[in-house]
C-alpha cells in the first residue's frame, strides 16, 4: 500500500513541485499524494471517508486564515495517530519551538530538501 501524504501549502507551485519530485515513487506505488491549499481544506480532506488512509501531513506554517500551527493543533486533537511534519520558510526557532510543544513529529525548512524528505518518509514507513 502506498504511503498517503497530504501536503498543505498556500503556494500554488508546491503541488506541481511535489508531483514532479515524487513522480517515481507515485508510479512505483510507494506514495500517493494529496494536496490542500489551506488548513480548512486539509481538515475537510481528512474528514472525507476516501481519505482515511492519509497518515502523514506535511504542512506549511505561514498560511492565510488558519496557520500551520493551528492546523497542527486541530489534527493532533482530532487524529492523534496521524503524523504531522511542519515546513517553514524561515529558520524561525520560535515557530519550531511552538510546533514542538503542539506535538509536531518532525520539521523541514524551505526550500524542501526532497532527498532528505524521502529518507524520512519512505524509510520510516
Ligand atoms: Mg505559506
Amino acid at each position: 500500500m502506498p504511503l498517503h501524504i497530504l501536503v498543505v501549502d498556500d503556494e500554488e507551485d508546491v503541488e506541481h513541485l511535489f508531483r514532479q519530485r515524487f513522480r517515481k515513487e507515485v508510479n512505483d506505488g510507494k506514495a500517493a499524494l494529496h494536496f490542500a491549499n489551506s488548513g480548512l481544506s486539509a481538515l475537510t480532506q481528512l474528514e472525507a471517508v476516501d481519505k482515511k488512509d492519509i497518515i502523514i501531513i506535511l504542512s506549511d506554517i505561514n498560511m492565510p486564515g488558519m496557520s500551520g500551527l493551528e492546523l497542527l493543533e486541530k489534527i493532533k486533537q482530532l487524529y492523534p495517530e496521524k503524523k504531522v511534519m511542519m515546513i517553514s520558510a524561515y529558520g524561525n526557532e520560535q515557530y519550531m519551538n511552538d510546533a514542538k510543544v503542539k506535538g509536531a513529529d518532525d520539521f523541514l525548512t524551505k526550500p524542501v530538501d526532497f532527498k532528505l524528505l524521502k529518507e524520512k518518509l519512505l524509510t520510516e514507513a
